[in-house]
């Protein structure tokens, strides 16, 4: 086993004269639940878009389990579960169906998929919607089957852009019960959000992006005591993002 899941090295994103991530370099450990945080337009979607895939970086290398994307792309990518922040979904088919659907295209033995399908259906509680159309979902129920079909194919790395958005607070705290169970099997979290409340109780570790570089890094407790043992994460994100002071975080190193 590879101890890092993703490192990224030097790597670049520029929409053409504007870059939007800067020589951005960063290591997410294996069954470590990393939180990407920043300011809207910071450069997470575009991060999030290179690390799986989506995007080609402008310079820079990314490795996902030791494997450089640029050079295999279909083995890195097998490695993921990618839950996007406004998923597509297909709406005339069932909920099974779009697990078959998404089990297929990772290759996966029609049985396993009916069966790990049916467990995730459970866990996510809309197993009993499994063979209605998507299209009666409601938004939750669709954000649901949508995570339950990124993990279908039992990834190494789940890469989740806002994963809160749009739930309920059931369903909120089903998520961040997923992400510490699969954390505790040895999956590795990889997300981003603004919402700080989820960060903290979350994530193990958290880097903190802004105009396209990293501004900070380490656990939360590390980052609240660069910031003068602020009482709220809060304070501290808006403290090392903010107008303020950005010169004293430079130095905010990982704890
Ligand atoms: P948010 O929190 O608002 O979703 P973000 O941190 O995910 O923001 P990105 O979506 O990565 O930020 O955008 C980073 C910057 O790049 C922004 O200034 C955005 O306007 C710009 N940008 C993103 N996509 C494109 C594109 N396709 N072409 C040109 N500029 C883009």
């Amino acid at each position: 086993m590879t101890a890092s899941m993703i490192k990224l090295t030097d790597l670049r994103k520029e929409y053409g004269q504007f870059a939007a991530v800067k020589q951005l370099n960063l290591e997410v450990k294996s069954g470590e639940v990393f939180g990407f945080l920043g300011p809207n337009g910071a450069g997470k979607t575009t991060t999030i878009k290179m690390i799986v895939g989506m995007m080609q970086p402008t310079a820079g290398s990314i490795e996902i389990d030791g494997i450089d994307i640029s050079k295999d792309r279909d083995a890195a990518k097998s490695r993921i579960g990618f839950i996007p922040d406004r998923p597509y979904i297909y709406e005339k088919v069932t909920g099974m169906e779009f697990m078959h659907f998404i089990g297929g295209l990772f290759r996966m033995d029609p049985d396993d998929i009916e069966k790990r399908g049916m467990e995730l259906l459970r866990l996510f509680e809309i197993d009993h919607v499994s063979n209605e159309l998507v299209s009666g979902y409601s938004h939750g129920m669709r954000q649901r089957l949508i995570m339950a079909s990124a993990i279908l194919h039992r990834p190494r790395l789940l890469v989740v852009d806002e994963p809160m958005v749009g739930l309920d607070p059931r369903g909120a705290k089903l998520v961040k019960k997923l992400f510490r169970q699969q954390a505790d099997h040895g999956t590795t979290i990889f997300m981003s959000t603004h919402t700080l409340e989820v960060a903290e109780q979350v994530c193990d570790r958290v880097g903190i992006i802004q105009h396209g570089e990293i501004v900070a890094m380490g656990s939360i407790a590390d980052l609240k005591r660069s910031a003068g043992a602020l009482e709220k994460f809060e304070e501290t994100f808006l403290q090392l993002t903010g107008l303020s002071d950005e010169q004293d975080v430079t130095g905010v190193v990982e704890g």
